[in-house]
């Protein structure tokens, strides 16, 4: 166990967008951090995670558990470069990376890709084998992790073609925060996400939706993807209204990135369904737990 700096729970968005695209400028791919009961905790490791955590004030070092919610790209790309540039700023200490079905196969493709600096670095630096240090397990529905007072459960939900893609439910000394996944409209999260103090849904913009699909060559195709396998901002409102949450974030925002919508856009989506705590995803956002009001950043 590996304490944080911090004192404080607290929730950092590491990146917002949904989907694996960077723009100029523009926001990462979806990473998050959640400081929970003196645990450092990752979850999902998208492009950009490792700058996220640094940027946030995390020393590499205290690396200590990490879930992913699922294989897309826009979740995964960047979990072995993360643990790999730990190792070289000294870690020492063991990583949990907690993972569907077929976590393993990344981890150990990973290590082999890498396998020429990882046998120098040995010799040369005399680091550990970081193959001693990184656990992979994989996970499925139900209880995940149980371990000095926190304990971490998995919810499948509705991504298709992913089946094997989690909600997950974090709870530590009385505080519990949801991470939705990727998923379509998916009611049975209500009862997954019952009291949280801070339910992270995915949310997609209808209007903004309709302009990407308009933008794009493939653009019925696209939309019938996107309708199928995510969730419009009302709907994530839905969930948070039955599930009678503390505070709802919207995070892996589609579309993330379009000028033409902003934070009102997407607060008035949501207050159709949803009249609660509330806070729009952007990188580097956080969200204290003490008090589930954003601590920084603006709010509605
Ligand atoms: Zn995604
Ligand atoms: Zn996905």
């Amino acid at each position: 166990m590996v304490l944080s700096s911090h004192n404080s729970n607290r929730l950092v968005l590491l990146g917002t967008k949904g989907g694996p695209a960077i723009r100029p400028g523009g926001p990462w791919p979806t990473s998050s951090l959640l400081e929970l009961g003196g645990r450092t905790i990752v979850v999902d490791c998208a492009l950009g995670v490792t700058r996220g955590l640094t940027n946030a004030g995390i020393s590499l070092k205290q690396l200590d558990l990490i879930f992913i919610t699922h294989l897309h790209s826009d979740h995964v790309l960047e979990l072995g470069p993360l643990i790999h540039t730990a190792w070289t700023a000294g870690l020492a200490t063991p990583v949990k990376v907690f993972g569907p079905a077929g976590t393993a196969v990344y981890w150990r493709g990973f290590l082999q890709s890498v396998a020429f600096d990882i046998d120098i670095r040995i010799v040369d630096e005399g680091r550990p084998d970081i193959r001693d240090l990184v656990a992979v397990v994989e996970f499925g529905e139900g209880t995940v992790l149980s371990e000095d007072e926190l304990s971490v459960t998995a919810l499948r939900v509705d991504h298709p073609p992913v089946t094997e893609c989690f909600a997950l439910r974090f709870e530590h000394g009385g505080k519990r925060v949801v991470f939705s996944a990727d998923t379509a409209y998916f009611p049975p999260l209500a009862d997954f996400a019952k009291g949280a103090d801070i339910l992270v849904h995915e949310a997609m913009l209808e209007e903004g939706v309709e302009r990407l699909v308009a933008r794009t060559g493939n653009g019925a195709r696209l939309r019938e993807h996107l309708m199928a396998s995510h969730t419009l901002a009302a709907d994530a409102g839905r969930v948070a209204t039955a599930a009678k949450v503390g505070r709802l974030v919207l995070n892996h925002l589609i579309p993330a990135d379009d000028p033409e919508f902003g934070e009102a856009d997407w607060i008035a989506a949501v207050r159709k369904t949803w009249t609660g705590g509330l806070t729009i995803g952007r990188d580097g956002l956080v969200v204290e737990l003490a008090d589930t009001r954003p601590h920084k950043g603006r709010t509605a």
